[in-house]
């Protein structure tokens, strides 16, 4: 109480094309002697209103087990604690409403994602825009809810409301494998690849956003503008600096994660190269893989049951997030394991 947190590194004055007079620069209230804190500051309101654009509009799972914890000792008593959330026991999640899919040939591509070990920091979201050539579209577009990421960090709050903790989820594309966006696309812009993932064809796709809608995740983005044409005319230098191996998109397609699907491509083509064919263990990491300071997240061959991937998933704390809608996602989450000090709890 009394205390009032800023972030440095903001207030930029201009950087690039929608980086112009962005947010409050924090250090104009330091001082030399006291870098970190000030004190006898005084906050008052102004009168005016000032635009906040938000990518996420709620931070409540409104009854849904998105993101399941324990703590430790709970855990060690019940290690399988994630079965009691689940909405529609899993034996049942099993429908023939699908065709089920085939997924004993060749390898299959899956995630994991550690959410005791995650910590929110945003890296995993940014090498993913720089990985795939994902476009800035601005606080204004923000606002309109066109905002372009393929991984996001959703953040919830639970406990008290005077002593909440929080709680944080990056999501991307959980490549399901019965994909309720593949079913509805009119053009089969998005299909399902023989190693599992859930492709996207841009050229084929019409801007119908039916995958997007029925996407249950929200994970899928729409170009309402041309935004990589934009930022390359106004500087021709960002157009060489796009990964050559990923489509630059277009106005009017959907885009979404890929699984770095181009990573694993050259990972096969050296495979081939150099050895049998089968791409070993740990030699294709996604963008958000390889920059997790945490190791939170886990990508592999779900089929090699001696895959890091397959270990992963074959802990009692593995679950997928709205399992009871039967999409049988590829992408799945080790529950938060707590594990707080005494004196803090
Ligand atoms: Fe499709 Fe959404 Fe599932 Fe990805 S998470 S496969 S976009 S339904």
């Amino acid at each position: 109480p009394g205390t009032a947190i800023f972030t440095l590194g903001y207030g930029r004055r201009r950087v690039g094309r929608v980086g112009v007079g962005t947010g409050f620069d924090a250090n104009m209230i330091r001082s030399y002697r006291s870098p970190y804190l000030t004190r006898g500051a005084q906050v008052r309101t102004t009168g005016e209103t000032y635009l906040l654009a938000l990518s996420q509009l709620h931070n409540s799972m409104e009854g849904r087990p998105l993101i399941r914890e324990a703590a430790l000792g709970d855990y060690k008593s019940t290690p399988d604690f994630v079965q009691k959330y689940e909405l529609m026991p899993v034996p049942k999640q099993k429908t023939n409403l699908w065709t089920e899919p085939n997924t004993t040939i060749g390898q299959q591509w899956g995630m994991t994602i550690d959410l005791t070990s995650c910590t929110g920091c945003n890296a995993c979201v940014i090498a993913c825009q720089s990985e795939n050539n994902i476009a800035i579209v601005g606080k204004k577009e923000v606002d309109r809810h066109r905002h372009m990421a393929w991984m996001r960090i959703d953040t919830y709050f639970a406990g008290s409301p005077d002593d909440p903790r929080v709680l944080t989820q990056p999501v991307n594309c959980m490549h399901c494998e019965t994909a309720p966006c593949e079913g509805v696309c009119p053009v089969g812009a998005t299909v399902h690849s023989p190693e599992g993932m859930n492709d996207m064809a841009y050229n084929r796709c019409i801007g119908t956003r039916y995958c997007s809608n029925n996407c249950p995740y929200k994970v899928r983005k729409f170009n309402y503008f041309n935004f990589s044409r934009r930022q390359d005319e106004l500087n021709p230098l960002i157009a060489m600096q796009q990964n050559p191996n990923v489509t630059v998109r277009f106005r009017g397609v959907i885009e979404k994660c890929t699984y770095c699907v181009q990573r694993v491509n050259k990972a096969r083509i050296d495979a081939k190269k150099y050895g049998n064919g089968i791409i070993p263990d740990g030699a294709v990491q996604t963008a958000c893989e390889q920059v997790c300071p945490a190791g939170a997240i886990v990508f592999g061959d779900i089929r090699d049951p001696e895959s890091r991937v397959s270990k992963t998933k074959a802990q009692p704390r593995n679950y997928a997030v709205l399992g009871e809608l039967n999409t049988r996602p590829r992408t799945t989450y080790l529950a938060k394991i707590r594990n707080p000090h005494e004196s803090l709890v």
